[in-house]
């Protein structure tokens, strides 16, 4: 097993179980590993006489060549097998069973496997009823793919009948990595999962993500609460997680806005399965800021603004606030008086505070009063790991609009 040795006093964020090393925190490796191979990381102590240093264990972990060089899998001297993530994963879904989303009826979709949420930093794992879509954001997690597949299907046992593996985009491109996207485990095309009663297609091929935003689960189920009779508009929809609930909700209509025609044929399926024939709902392939501009002011009391990461990088953080206060005005100076804004933000490095500023800015911008009624974050199984921050990245706000 390959070494590497941190510089001397670069090992705080370990002591505090932070699971990323800085590239600039490694003095040198015993031997350059791979990308992908697991190395054991050593902290440098001063020796008593204060001449030079002694090395002790402190973590092990995936390397990969990129500002964050090692992603700790492990505080404990233990090997990365097999039998390593099965423990992993059996933890991830105790936990999912605590929280009540495994083995429902009315709710076949949950996220298994939420990366450093996990202890499993690189990997997310979304099952779909019989089907596991397993993502790799890191090479480490790639190189282990098999291994990983091996051990679900162990933890999981018959619940699970087919892995997905889909890491063409989230992986950095490398061709000598092989990345593919395929089925590790069986092959079904049973592609219709339920959410709180309500089905939809799972598109894990084509479809962005793992095919589906299980994260919105909760949000949606307070959407429908307040669909009653309102005019809904569902921006940035996807394929229609929104919609189908408002529509559940009595909504008086609903139409859904995505920029890809895509999305916008998974949106009319996934309302056609739901509620064949309903005239209630349309679909626009356009763009928001378009769609918002072109608008009439008040034609919708009720308005979802779930747009992409607007900032996938720290540098790219004013513009992204920028961005979500020019969207939010928007749709501050065409809600209806009395109107209802779900408004969210799922870019990382976001954060709450930064976020619920520029929604005052765009409030204040339009001139409207508007009071916060709720504020809304990721659900269970999209976990926060305690020692890692980072892995807030949903917020949402819910706003009344006078
Ligand atoms: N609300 C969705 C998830 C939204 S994901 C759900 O509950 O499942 C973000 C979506 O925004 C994507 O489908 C993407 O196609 C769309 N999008 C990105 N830029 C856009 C733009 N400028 N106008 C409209 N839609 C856009």
């Amino acid at each position: 097993m390959k070494q590497a040795f941190l510089k001397f006093g670069k090992d705080d964020s370990l002591r505090r179980y932070h699971p990323w090393i800085f590239s600039g925190a490694i003095h040198h490796f015993s031997k350059q590993p791979e990308e992908g191979e697991v190395v054991e990381v050593y902290a440098a102590k001063q020796k008593e006489d204060r001449k030079g240093f002694d090395f002790e264990y402190i973590a092990s972990g995936h390397f990969q060549i990129g500002s964050i060089m090692i992603r700790v899998l492990t505080f404990e001297h233990e090997d990365i097998d097999q039998d390593f993530y099965e423990r992993r994963l059996a933890s991830a879904l105790q936990m999912r069973k605590a929280v009540g989303l495994v083995g429902r009826e009315d709710s076949t979709s949950f996220r298994m496997v939420h990366g450093e949420g996990d202890n499993l930093p690189g990997l997310v794992i979304d099952v779909y009823k019989k089907t596991a879509v397993m993502q790799a954001h890191s090479v480490g997690m790639h190189v282990d793919r098999f291994v990983i597949a091996k051990a679900l299907k162990n933890v999981m046992g018959e619940d699970l009948e087919n892995i997905f593996y889909k890491s063409e985009t989230t992986l950095p491109f490398k061709a000598e990595l092989g990345q593919e996207n395929g089925f590790l485990l069986g092959g079904s095309t049973d592609d219709i999962a339920t959410e709180n009663g309500l089905k939809f297609h799972v598109d894990w091929l084509r479809g962005q993500k793992t095919g589906f935003f299980v994260d919105q689960r909760e949000n949606r189920s307070l959407l429908q609460k307040y669909s009653q009779g309102r005019k809904v508009l569902n921006m940035f929809c996807y394929t229609g997680g929104f919609s189908f609930y408002a529509m559940r909700g009595g909504a008086e209509l609903v139409h859904s806005v995505d920029s890809s025609q895509k999305a916008i044929d998974l949106t009319n399926a996934n309302v056609e399965l739901n509620f064949p024939n309903d005239p209630r709902h349309k679909a626009y392939a356009e763009d928001a800021f378009k769609f918002l501009d072109r608008m009439e002011k008040g034609a919708y009391d009720l308005i979802i603004l779930d747009p992409p990461a607007f900032a996938k990088h720290k540098d790219a953080l004013r513009n992204a606030l920028k961005g979500y206060s020019r969207l939010n005005q928007k749709a501050f100076e065409k809600i209806a008086k009395g109107g209802i804004l779900f408004t969210f933000s799922c870019s990382q490095v976001v954060t709450k505070d930064n976020f619920r500023t520029a929604v005052f800015t765009a409030a204040a911008q339009a001139r409207r009063k508007v009071r916060i009624l709720h504020q809304l974050h990721q659900p269970a199984d999209h976990p926060i790991n305690i020692y890692h921050p980072e892995g807030e990245y949903l917020k949402g706000l819910v706003l009344y609009v006078e």
